[in-house]
């Protein structure tokens, strides 16, 4: 597959902006002030950040088993959605409902894009599917998974079909991987070249930080790297991010805790009278409950804010998990309410 067909042509001509790093005792080269606030232990802020996040790219690629090459950083996975469709273009296609801002971005940057409806079980509808890809002929699809709202992966048979199926480029968004007992599509990087895997550290207690990462083939890489703003994370999320992944025990605990507290959720939700929830990889849960309206006022009259999914999932409500005491807030007072 040739990437570079695929790169919209005023991208195509860009070349990288490179900010070159020389070692030197004084640094005058970059406009930069000389006094600095020392917020964190070994951050200037004087200084502009190291714009390719070597270190943060090496530690991430690490975790992955893959090379840093393959790596691109960005402000939270979203901006990568925006590099990503910025460098390709339209058409853009994704199965709804699912994570907004394929389509918002897609409409901002004056992109065409189509969503088509996941099927009863929330899982591609591959007839759908196989006639939106000869009709719409996509040069992006995304596809999320677990997917955001509804909490379930897509099943990877299916999403390999597509893979393999379009001429374009698909992006496995996997901002919920860590929570969901399926494998990652990150080993199959080596094998389809039109794969981009998206990840984000927001889901596993950096969402403050705005950092997230795209992995793909190195021709992909450099393709989107060009669009990407130089300075894109900034020094501290770089070291916050950076001491984070180095304690990838703590991380790994705190992912079990919502994993074990999310089953509890579920079984205790699951015996209530008026509420179904759907099973659910990820670090929330979308439910069915009637007078879903209401009883998402009530719940926010009580302090306890859920989304109300009114717009992209009529009747339904999603709520993240929690602490276990957040948790049980929320159980009693919906318990209360209904
Ligand atoms: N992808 C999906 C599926 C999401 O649900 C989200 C956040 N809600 C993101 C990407 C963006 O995450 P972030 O920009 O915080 O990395």
């Amino acid at each position: 597959m040739d990437i570079k067909k695929l790169v919209k042509p005023n991208v195509r001509a860009l070349k990288a902006y490179r900010a070159e790093e020389i070692r030197c005792k004084v640094k005058l080269d970059a406009n930069e002030s000389p006094y600095g606030f020392r917020v964190l232990k070994n951050v200037r802020t004087s200084k502009y950040p190291d714009p390719e996040a070597k270190e943060l790219r090496r530690l991430f690629a690490k975790s992955l088993k893959v090379r840093t090459e393959n790596v691109l950083h960005g402000n939270g996975s979203d901006e990568l959605i925006y590099n990503i469709i910025t460098t390709f273009g339209g058409p853009v296609l994704y199965p709804t409902p699912t994570f907004t801002m394929y389509g918002i971005i897609s409409q901002a940057l004056g992109e065409k894009h189509a969503g088509l409806s996941l099927d009863d079980s929330f899982d591609l509808d591959m007839d759908g599917m196989n006639r939106q890809v000869q009709r719409v002929k996509p040069k992006l699809i995304f596809l999320s998974s677990p997917n955001n709202p509804t909490g379930n992966s897509l099943s990877s048979d299916r999403m390999l079909k597509v893979i393999k199926k379009t001429k374009g480029i698909v992006v496995v968004d996997e901002a919920y991987q860590q929570f969901s007992r399926k494998k990652s599509f990150v080993p199959l990087l080596k094998k389809y070249k039109n794969l981009i895997v998206l990840r984000t550290l927001s889901k596993v207690g950096l969402a403050g930080i705005r950092t997230g990462f795209m992995v793909a083939h190195k021709e992909i890489v450099d393709e989107v790297n060009k669009v990407r703003l130089p300075f894109n994370v900034n020094a501290l999320s770089q070291k916050v991010a950076i001491d984070a992944l180095k304690k990838n025990r703590q991380l790994i605990s705190h992912i079990n805790s919502i994993i074990s507290e999310r089953k509890r959720l579920f079984k205790t939700m699951a015996n209530m009278d008026r509420v179904l929830p759907f099973p659910s990889d990820a670090n929330f849960i979308l439910f069915y409950v009637k007078n879903a309206d209401k009883i998402y006022r009530g719940l926010l009259k009580r302090g306890v804010l859920v989304r109300n999914l009114r717009d992209i999932a009529g009747g339904c409500l999603r709520v993240t998990v929690g602490t276990p005491a957040e948790n049980n807030t929320f159980i009693k007072n919906l318990r209360q309410l209904l």
